[in-house]
């Protein structure tokens, strides 16, 4: 066959090793994130889940290995790294809106510098996607006047209005009210059924068994597994991870 090997490999992690110091915080990790799959990392708090997907947009720099995302290669030597960390979506567990821009402007900041969009360009994407997940009434607000599930689903149009290839999600509801939870894994399980190819970093396991295609479990800065979702719930491959689901589930 003619088909590219690489068509549908929207995220390839090879071999990718990271220290801080003397610290090896990750070793040999290795991943490939098909065009639309999503995938859920969990694992033990210290096991290097955040550095991993910072790697993987090229806000951290790493040591070995090779991090490629739609095709082109993402190095931290790179010129191209910058243009390229744009094309990547991120959401952290603190939502790192700019206090003192309202909710369009924070929106809109971005877009209009980086893509060097119009303003009446990056107004009109932000306002549709405001409308998609029902804050079309708060573009004029600050953050300090909207509840931190409001400001979560912000930051999450906020990055969606790059036009990413692909999400990335670090726990991004660890820091919220139980009852913001819900809304937040709403909007990110309609990005997911839309065809965003997702990788979400999260302890929420209703959110991994609605929307994962594949989970990964990391331990000590090691991908331990990767496994089909239903398998990974039913039986896990490692004990590691048996173990940790063990103590997640019975909380
Ligand atoms: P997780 O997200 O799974 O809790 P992290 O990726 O945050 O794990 O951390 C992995 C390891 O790297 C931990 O031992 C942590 O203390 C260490 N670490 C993370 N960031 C830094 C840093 N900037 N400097 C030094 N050590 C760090
Ligand atoms: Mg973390």
């Amino acid at each position: 066959m003619d088909v590219p090997m690489t068509t549908n490999e929207m995220i390839k992690v090879e071999g990718l090793a990271k220290s801080f110091g003397h610290l090896q915080v990750l070793k040999d990790c290795n991943l490939t994130v098909q065009r639309g799959e999503v995938v859920v990392i969990c694992g033990p708090s210290g096991s290097g889940k955040s550095t991993f997907v910072k790697c993987i947009n090229g806000i951290e720099d790493f040591q070995q290995g090779q991090v490629t995302i739609d095709g082109a290669c993402l190095s931290s030597r790179d010129q191209g790294a910058a243009k390229l960390r744009a094309r990547v979506g991120m959401v952290f567990q603190h939502f790192e809106l700019y206090p003192h821009l309202t909710v369009l402007e924070n929106i809109c900041l971005a877009p209009v510098h980086v893509l060097k969009r119009s303003r009446e360009e990056a107004q009109a994407k932000a306002r549709a996607l405001l409308s998609r997940v029902g804050l079309s009434d708060k573009e004029g607000a600050y953050p300090a006047q909207l509840s931190g599930g409001q400001q979560q689903r912000i930051a999450i149009v906020r990055a969606l209005a790059m036009d990413p290839v692909a999400m990335l999600f670090d726990e991004p509801t660890s820091a919220l009210d139980p009852e913001m939870i819900g809304e937040v894994l709403a909007v990110m399980l309609e990005l997911a059924r839309e065809g965003m190819t997702m990788i979400v970093v999260t302890h929420e396991m209703g959110f991994a068994k609605a929307a994962a295609d594949r989970m990964v479990f990391m331990d000590k800065g090691s991908i331990l597994e990767i496994s089909e979702t239903k398998r990974f719930f039913e039986a896990p491959r490692v004990e590691r991870a048996r173990l940790f689901l063990s103590r997640i589930l019975a909380h």
